[in-house]
């Protein structure tokens, strides 16, 4: 038999329910894994030390003839800015080193009513703010592929993961790419459900309009099991839509109808040779193995898409971050470093001749927030944090914010034309393969640049999903982005599985340099 942790969730289930596996077994197995790649890999910022306790409760409830499903007892990682009252949730921030959630995110709840095993809290960008993993405060996770490459962010650590086998799937959360870009990079399947279709309730929030959570896995088939473990309505989020959730699985395993695929002659252009040639590939695979239709539609104001989402993005993240404020949350800047950076900041303002502001100084208060925020948040939250107060501000709000709202409606206006003429639009999710760590940090532009092909489907609120398509010469894994009508999951899902049938890319694996090649940095590194 293979070795545990190259089986997928799906078969982990199925050995579970026959009783020729034990969770205590399968869980050991990754944790193992985990000792042995997380140091050179970074994928978890957290591992949950009662995890093997939990799958042995698992195991006995199923002994004592307790009737589980079969997924009772199959392990899974989660993002780190998903709510988990057992364990810390970090964000990646400075911000919430220490902080543990009163409570678990529904999403969570709910794996753990099924009896899913928390392997523990996987690396993201700070607060989910970022495209390379490289704004975590723990340091980046790394690509298994090519270590000194980007896993994609911002759930890198979901990606990596799951590639690694350090799990068998894993949670993300995706506000303009980040479980497709990781997906892509990483070689395994992602996918951003449609706006709604999952609660957002304990998913520490970055842009509210343009979160969701959703699955990553190795397969079509994991990736329909898990979304059908989490998705559905939630009152605690009014945003969740109150529809019911179709049987992924079931579904997906259907013979495919005769389908029309939507391809956007500009998105080709503008790729690497390499991945140009690999969603070229796809495209053949999709008409002469599935035998889809394919149709050149346009997607008009999709060049907008990266000024738009740079605007809504931080406008929402500079509300939502406003709380942490070193009283409710988290971190807070002790009184010597507050006096301190008060010091620095009074010369700083006088020498600017801002007066007001050295008055404001005055208040305890302002002090606090001050000295906790300018310590608590690194570089990249803080540029949000400015972009986003700025777009609002009284002077600036119609010239930037509303527009961007504007233009958003026109971006979606265009996906509603396009399924008007097709089923579903394939093509690139990134341009290129994994970039080199370091390689975008000094030039935010270039990495915004790369959400180019992703942040539509937010804007939009549709569902899309990035699954393997090819490898680069050099053996990196590349990706091909599936984008379906609202709420068409289903669809998404069943191409992925039908896709999965005619290639292999998706069961290749990286080789993997064991632990111990640097230190994964508790204490940051890239304030
Ligand atoms: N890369 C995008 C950003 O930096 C998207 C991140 C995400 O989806 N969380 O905002």
């Amino acid at each position: 038999m293979a070795p545990i942790w190259k089986a997928s969730a799906w078969e982990l289930s199925q050995q579970l329910a026959q009783g020729t596996l034990s969770s205590e077994e399968i869980t050991r197995e990754f944790l193992q894994r985990i000792e042995q790649y997380n140091d050179s890999l970074g994928a978890f910022i957290h591992v949950n030390p009662q995890a093997l306790e939990q799958a042995r409760q698992v195991d006995q409830r199923r002994r004592r003839g307790e009737e589980l499903p079969p997924w009772a007892g199959v392990p899974i990682a989660l993002k780190d800015n998903l709510c988990t009252s057992d364990q810390p949730t970090t964000c990646a921030s400075r911000m919430l080193q220490d902080y543990i959630s009163p409570f678990d995110a529904t999403v969570v709840k709910r794996l753990r009513s099924q009896g899913l095993v928390v392997l523990g809290k996987t690396n993201l960008d700070e607060f989910a703010m970022g495209s390379s993993n490289e704004t975590s405060f723990f340091g980046p996770a790394r690509n298994p592929w090519a270590e000194d490459r980007s896993p994609g962010g911002s759930s890198g650590g979901s990606a990596v993961a799951v590639a690694s086998g350090l799990a068998p799937w894993s949670l993300g959360s995706d506000t303009g790419g980040s479980i497709r870009l990781p997906a892509a990079f990483c070689g395994v399947l992602g996918l951003k459900p449609t706006y709604g279709r999952v609660s957002r309730w304990g998913l520490v929030a970055f842009a509210s309009s343009l979160d969701q959570i959703g699955p990553l896995a190795r397969s079509a088939l994991d990736a329909a099991l898990l979304l059908e473990l989490i998705a559905g309505p939630d009152e605690r989020d009014s945003t969740c839509v109150n529809q019911p959730v179709p049987r992924y699985c079931q579904v997906i395993q259907q013979p495919l109808p005769k389908l029309r695929i939507g391809w956007v002659p500009e998105q080709l252009e503008a790729l690497e040779p390499e991945v140009q040639q690999a969603v070229q590939q796809a495209l053949k695979v999709l008409r002469q193995q599935l035998g889809a239709e394919l149709r050149e539609v346009r997607l008009p104001h999709a060049r907008f898409a990266v000024a738009t989402y740079y605007i809504i993005a931080p406008s929402e993240a500079s509300s939502n971050l406003a709380r942490y404020d070193g009283i409710h949350f988290g971190y807070r800047a002790n009184e010597q470093e507050v006096l301190a950076a008060l010091r620095q900041e009074a010369q700083r303002l006088a020498q600017a001749g801002d007066h007001q502001a050295v008055q404001e100084l005055d208040s305890p208060l302002v002090r606090l927030y001050r000295a906790t925020r300018s310590q608590g948040f690194g570089t990249e939250v803080k540029r949000r944090i400015m972009l986003g107060t700025y777009a609002l501000s009284a002077g600036y709000y119609d010239q930037y914010y509303l527009k961007a709202l504007k233009v958003r409606r026109l971006i979606r206006q265009d996906y509603l034309d396009a399924f008007e003429q097709v089923d579903l639009i394939a093509g690139p999710v990134a341009s290129s393969a994994a970039f080199a760590l370091g390689e975008k940090t000094q030039d935010p532009l270039s990495m915004y640049l790369v959400d180019l092909f992703t942040v539509g489907a937010n804007l939009a609120g549709i569902p899309a999903l990035s699954l393997p398509c090819g490898f680069t010469g050099e053996g990196l894994p590349l990706g091909l982005q599936l984008q379906g009508p609202l709420f068409s999951e289903a669809l998404l899902l069943q191409v992925a599985h039908h896709f999965q049938l005619h290639t292999d890319y998706h069961i290749r694996w990286p080789q993997l340099t064991e632990g111990n090649q640097r230190t994964h940095d508790r204490n940051g590194c890239q304030q």
